[in-house]
């Protein structure tokens, strides 16, 4: 018997009696110093040591009563969650008559059921697939069949959403009541409420830490955006590394107030803002989705406690395109914006951007109206994140790069040799992995008695091995991505490693092209329909869009590259023009032709309403050149 497993259920045994320990502070509390801590937290590193992975739900037992969440409902304790995910995680092992390592699908709001019901599936052994009702039901079956889900889990909200599939599909579906939710926000590990009947065996909650290492969590699909979406798989281990990643390098501390509002099937969500919070024993107040107006007043905070003021953002540049739009709309006199400036500049300790690029426009915009300049930072589903800009100093926060390999990362530029066809690696960017023991003094917690002297908590420098040397070494090409937090296979795909994923020697081809250049890297766009190529140059789409969206008159645009007899392809613009204004091409090519080459700019325009984006806010080009491809096309020279 492993000895987390055997502290563990020391410390369940304690969650279901009244707390006799020293010094608890209540739901408010900051500081948590406890004497079974430093016998778990040495067992749970113990472990780490030898290759486990103690989940976030088994971390949430360093710190059973500080606030984990706080959500539309109400307040949950860290124990709360935990206690009401071990009560589902045995209705889960029933349905399942015991079965583990099974994929379970489930669908819940932006609130402590997403989870309660994670965890739970966690707890019994199972791998997670969360998916969103944004999507239609013939997305979602199709999720529910390429993921092999053995069962569906929802709650009752979503019953109307997923019974019809289920029945269709032949799939057990379990309904969760709001009673789950009630349990943990009710519960407090020092009162005897709830406490569980003596049958209960709550002693066996989870699997072993070295179980946990072995085996895989969660299945993110990717955004489809230009194929079949792929379910990516996460094993916990996966999920470990990159906790400390971000951890290390953008600081995370139990003292967050993490402000949540973007959609939970996707891996920005997921481990940026949720699991990477929880894992440090912050404070989640989530949104059940993102309102620009609601999320300016939990900004700005007006009446609340301080320990409730929000700290930390993570959005999509989509989100701070939005919140800029109706910074203007309300907050029109001078004094109402120095205020607004001043409170988020002194408070906000992190406001990270990414998922799709940055325009250089709203990085500055964002900076003139909060103070605080955005984090910009490039990830995947395939390698969650991957690069990204320093945190400190806040100066090196530069506009339109995406820095450098976080903690564990590699980064490769290759590019195809003209003479051979092969891949040829031009630069690699490597930086040391991050330690992942959990040291509670790092987040701010507990005492000195428990610190592990390691440099790994740092975001260490990294190295770079330049493999050609090149005039100006700037280095330009797809961007290759390796370690230990880089997926090995997608679900349901044959478990061989093809080459039109990896490389030969194991690095992940991201189908972005990039350049590294100064000591930073800079996303060009998707290899498929980012880089254009006309007359017989290339044209990056991001750049274009970047120095287009700077016109007064421009709000949304997207950059394509549409089929051309004369140039191969050309250069085409759609837009959506702010209220009240007008735009020709001429007029935007005057404006963009300060900035950008003439072969950079566009040849077509045209003007529509709405731009159309998918759940992420990233624009769905796949959609534009369906619905506008046509109209965009040059005249037929006859
Ligand atoms: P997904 O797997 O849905 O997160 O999509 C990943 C893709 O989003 C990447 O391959 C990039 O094309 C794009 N992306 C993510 N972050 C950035 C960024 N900071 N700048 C530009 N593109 C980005």
């Amino acid at each position: 018997m492993e000895i987390s497993l055997r502290t563990v259920r020391i410390f369940n045994r304690l969650l279901r009696k009244p707390f006799g320990l020293t010094s608890y502070r209540n739901v408010t509390g900051t500081a948590v110093k406890e004497e079974v801590n430093a016998e778990l937290l040495n067992s749970f590193n113990q472990d780490i040591r030898n290759g486990g992975v103690v989940p976030v739900f088994r971390r949430a037992l360093l710190f059973p009563t500080r606030v984990a969440l706080q959500d539309e409902f109400g307040i949950y304790t860290y124990a709360g969650l935990y206690q009401a995910a071990s009560v589902l995680s045995q209705e889960i092992s029933a349905q399942l008559v015991g079965e583990s390592e099974r994929t379970i699908a489930y669908m819940c709001s932006n609130d402590a059921s997403h989870i309660i019901a994670q965890w739970a599936i966690w707890m019994s052994g199972n791998i997670a697939v969360p998916l969103t009702p944004l999507h239609p039901p013939e997305m979602l079956k199709y999720y529910l069949s390429d993921s092999s889900a053995s069962l569906v889990l929802c709650t009752q909200e979503y019953e109307k959403v997923l019974r019809p599939i289920t029945l269709e599909m032949a799939k057990p579906l379990l309904i969760t009541g709001r009673d789950n939710v009630l349990t943990a926000q009710l519960y407090q590990p020092n009162t005897s409420f709830l406490k569980p009947k003596a049958e209960d065996n709550l002693d066996d909650i989870g699997r072993s830490n070295s179980w946990y290492g072995k085996n895989e969590a969660l299945i993110i699909y990717t955004s489809g955006t230009t194929s079949k979406p792929k379910g990516v798989i996460w094993t916990h281990s996966m999920l470990q590394t990159q906790i400390s990643s971000l951890h290390s390098a953008w600081q995370y501390s139990a003292n967050d107030v993490v402000l949540h509002t973007l959609p939970l099937h996707h891996i920005h969500g997921q481990l940026n803002s949720m699991l990477a919070s929880l894992a440090a024993g912050a404070r989640l107040r989530m949104l059940p989705s993102f309102v620009s107006h609601t999320v300016w007043s939990r900004l700005l905070g007006m009446g609340e406690r301080d320990e409730t003021k929000v700290t930390v953002f993570h959005g999509v540049p989509a989100m701070y395109a939005r919140l800029v739009a109706d910074h203007e709309r309300m907050f029109a006199d001078a004094k109402t914006r120095e205020y607004v400036r001043a409170t988020l500049g002194s408070r906000m300790r992190l406001m990270v951007a990414g998922s799709a690029p940055l325009p250089a426009q709203l990085f500055l915009k964002w900076e003139e109206i909060s103070g605080m300049r955005l984090l910009e930072r490039f990830g995947m589903s395939e390698v969650g994140m991957a690069l990204s800009n320093p945190y400190r100093p806040v100066e090196a926060r530069a506009v339109g790069c995406v820095g450098l390999p976080l903690p564990g990362v590699a980064a490769r530029i290759a590019a195809v040799r003209e003479d051979t066809g092969e891949l040829e690696p031009l630069v690699t960017v490597e930086t040391p992995v991050p330690e992942t023991q959990i040291c509670l003094d790092r987040l701010g917690l507990s005492a000195k008695d428990f610190f592990v002297q390691s440099e790994g908590y740092e975001w260490q420098a990294p190295k770079q091995t330049i493999h050609k040397e090149l005039a100006d070494n700037a280095f330009h090409g797809e961007l290759l991505i390796k370690g230990p937090a880089v997926f090995s296979r997608y679900w349901n795909k044959a478990p061989k490693l093809d080459n039109s994923d990896f490389t030969e020697d194991g690095w992940f081809r991201t189908g972005d092209t990039a350049s590294f250049e100064d000591g930073k890297f800079r996303i060009l766009g998707r290899t498929s329909v980012d880089i254009i190529k006309t007359g017989g140059y290339k044209v990056s789409a991001l750049q274009v869009e970047s120095a287009i969206l700077d016109h007064p008159s421009i709000a949304d645009a997207a950059i394509l590259g549409i089929e051309d007899e004369s140039y191969g392809e050309i250069v085409a613009a759609v837009v959506v023009l702010k209220d009240n204004t007008k735009l020709t091409l001429r007029e935007l090519k005057d404006a963009a032709g300060k900035k950008l080459a003439p072969y950079q700019l566009p040849k077509t325009m045209l003007v529509i309403d709405i731009m159309p984006r998918n759940a992420m806010g990233k624009l769905d080009k796949k959609e534009i050149r369906k619905l506008f491809g046509k109209q965009l096309e040059l005249p037929k020279v006859k």
